[in-house]
């Protein structure tokens, strides 16, 4: 069903984490023991639904601000029975206020908010927990910024520029950059 799921999201131009990113954040969620998960950017509830089906005591907060993908993500969800396990919230990430704490908060919403959005979020992290982001590689864009034509293409991708920056600067998380699925970083507090 799983398959269903991703063949929907291909015929419709909906990204979803690609194969190899999902399978590795799989494995560091069963490697850590990983109980709570916080997600940005839901979409149709694919990354969420394949956390889901790792463990029944796994629990996911996600959040999804575009309408029409938080009315799929729910559809999705009940047809695997996960709503108890996945909690859909359907607003914009930054005017959500949680006062939970999560083993793992996952960054996969708007590229161009990535740095506000792991501002906004960190406090939500329990102390031995990480935050991982994907597509930080952007479709392979990154390695080649200095070619791309578009301006608004360039800035988005310059923004996911600044966000490794951003993580390689970091004083207070230390942050592993892994070249599986699309660019996939692993921060965890120094
Ligand atoms: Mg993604």
């Amino acid at each position: 069903m799983i398959e269903t799921l991703k063949k929907y999201a291909l015929e419709n131009n909906i990204p979803i984490i690609l194969d190899d990113g999902i399978e590795f954040i799989e494995n560091y969620i069963k490697t850590h023991n990983i109980k709570t998960i916080l997600e940005i950017g839901t979409a149709i509830g694919y990354s969420s639904i394949r956390m889901a089906l790792i463990n029944s005591n796994i629990k996911i907060t996600t959040i999804e601000r575009n309408e029409l993908l938080y009315k799929e993500a729910i559809k999705n969800i009940n047809k695997f029975n996960f709503n108890k396990q996945i909690n859909v919230i359907y607003d914009d990430a930054f005017n959500v206020q949680l006062k939970d704490k999560f083993d793992l908060i996952f960054i996969d919403s708007s590229k161009a908010q990535y740095i506000k959005i792991f501002e906004k979020f960190k406090g939500n992290l329990n102390d031995k927990g990480a935050i991982i982001t994907d597509n930080l590689n952007f479709h392979g864009l990154v390695k080649d910024y200095d070619n791309i034509k578009s301006k608004d293409l360039r800035q988005l991708v310059g923004k996911i520029k600044n966000f490794i920056s951003f993580l390689k600067n970091n004083k207070e998380f230390k942050t592993i950059f892994y070249d599986i699925g699309d660019g996939i970083s692993i921060s965890e507090r120094c």
